[in-house]
């Protein structure tokens, strides 16, 4: 019996052997498929990185570049990369630019028809105040700066322009309605002033009518005035547009105490794991520690945050070690000034590094689809072999384009392929620089698909290079 046993065993493994070299081999090293479901089942089966989310957001809370919580931000991120067992560990200084809100805003329609209407406003990222009284003016509707340019400086001077341009629902990628748009938020002030306007109000950067106001960074240029800018909630614009058709000379009184402080000393902060055959070939995953003052920043960034350190979690935990350098990069100052992500490119220029590739986490916490790939014809090429080792996991979007902020002052150098990590859009602009960016909206799940896919990708680029 024991005898006969042995014999088939026998057998049947030299039977493996003659009639399936291939798969024989791969017992020595797990196959591709193999790591990648390695990355999918413990990334779904671990709480930490969901537990790290959970702190960050709700611990440390709003960390808009300059603040407190973001000093804070910069300790966790540093201590829990340091528990990890990397190669190493370390922070690049960096100046941030430091804006405060002040006061919650105050926005009121004044009409002589219908009485007065508070709105939700929010102040735009780096604008000024008010002043402590506020301000009060008539608003003249526009939808794009030709409409107001035409209007000219006789219809503008001493009055609020009021940018209303909503976002295109007929996109099916919400990326590209905030596209669209997003030019009133960043241009709005400078071409209002030039006109002679006192202020001005933005439609809020969202699919939905909603109570919430957007925030966001704005622009000023040297030389001309800067006026206060806010954004308005969509539901206060529609009320806004309709009571302007019926009583155009409606005033607006709004305050904000706003204000911009002296730049403070900041940090990126880095992990990295180095690669066992090509050490000198880097590849990046990345997100942005900074957010918004409002809410808590969990979509925006936190989860890109999180699950760039995930992706080192789950290299070490499963004893995987990279033929290239991985490099999770935690940015400061993505939000309102980009420093933290030029910084690195500045860097890693001066020191003569050679990046790979460099992947950033920076569209939500929700369901992956795919990765935008910015690289040339062969990179592009290169991952669309991989598509059926990631099409299991739902990544069936592997498009030209795309990238991040903070990566991209990268591009140019050697040829570093720049790819953004692409979860599902449709909910992001419900909460996009909201006090409703909270912990709560992140599924835990889908969280950790997107570290788990991120992984995926950068252990083929770390096996096969781009
Ligand atoms: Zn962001």
């Amino acid at each position: 019996m024991l005898l006969k046993n042995r014999l088939s065993h026998w057998l049947l493994a030299a039977a493996i052997v003659t009639a399936t070299p291939a798969l024989a081999q791969k017992q020595t090293a797990p196959s591709d498929s193999a790591v990648i479901k390695q990355f999918y089942d413990n990334a779904l089966t671990s709480t930490k990185s969901y537990e790290d989310l959970r702190y960050l957001t709700k611990n440390i809370g709003a960390r808009l570049s300059g603040s407190p919580q973001a000093a804070a931000a910069v300790e966790w991120g540093k201590q829990v990369m340091d528990k990890m067992g990397l190669d190493r560990v370390y922070v690049q200084e960096v100046m941030v630019p430091h804006w405060v809100r002040g006061d919650k805003e105050i926005g009121r329609i004044l009409s002589g028809q219908v009485g007065s209407t508070d709105v939700n406003i929010a102040a735009l990222g780096s604008s000024v105040g008010t002043g402590e009284t506020g301000l009060t003016a008539e608003v003249i509707e526009v939808h794009n700066f030709e409409e107001l340019e035409k209007l000219g400086k006789k219809k503008v001077k001493g009055k609020i322009v009021f940018f209303n341009r909503a976002f295109d629902n007929t996109h099916v990628h919400t990326m590209n309605s905030y596209r669209d748009a997003v030019d009133q938020r960043g241009g709005g002030p400078v071409a209002a002033a030039k006109l002679g306007a006192v202020a001005v109000l933005v439609r809020s950067m969202a699919n939905e009518i909603q109570e919430v106001p957007h925030t966001g960074n704005t622009r000023y240029q040297d030389g001309v005035d800067k006026i206060p800018a806010a954004a308005i909630s969509t539901k206060g614009a529609e009320i806004l547009s309709k009571q302007l058709k019926n009583d155009p000379n409606l005033k607006f009184y709004m305050r904000m105490t706003s204000e911009n402080l002296p730049e403070v000393l900041s940090y990126n902060v880095i992990g990295e794991i180095k690669g066992t055959e090509k050490p000198d070939e880097i590849i990046v995953v990345g997100g942005h520690l900074d957010s918004w003052d409002l809410g808590e920043g969990a979509h925006d960034d936190g989860t890109g945050v999180v699950q760039s350190m995930e992706v080192l979690r789950l290299f070490k935990e499963l004893g995987i070690k990279p033929k290239r350098t991985i490099r999770a990069v935690l940015f400061m100052n993505e939000e309102n000034g980009l420093r933290g992500g030029r910084k690195y490119a500045e860097e890693a220029k001066a020191k003569g590094e050679k990046h790979i590739a460099a992947i950033e986490s920076d569209a939500g916490g929700f369901t992956p689809r795919g990765f935008g790939i910015d690289g040339n014809d062969a990179q592009y090429a290169k991952t669309l072999t991989w598509k059926s080792l990631l099409a299991p996991y739902g990544l069936h979007e592997l498009t030209r384009g795309g990238g991040g902020a903070d990566i991209g002052p990268l591009k140019g150098q050697g040829t570093v392929a720049l790819i953004g990590f692409k979860p599902d859009s449709q909910r992001y602009f419900d909460y996009h620089h909201t006090d409703i960016d909270t912990f709560e909206t992140v599924n835990r799940r889908e969280m950790q698909l997107g570290a788990a896919s991120m992984a995926s990708l950068v252990y083929l680029i770390s096996q096969y290079g781009l």
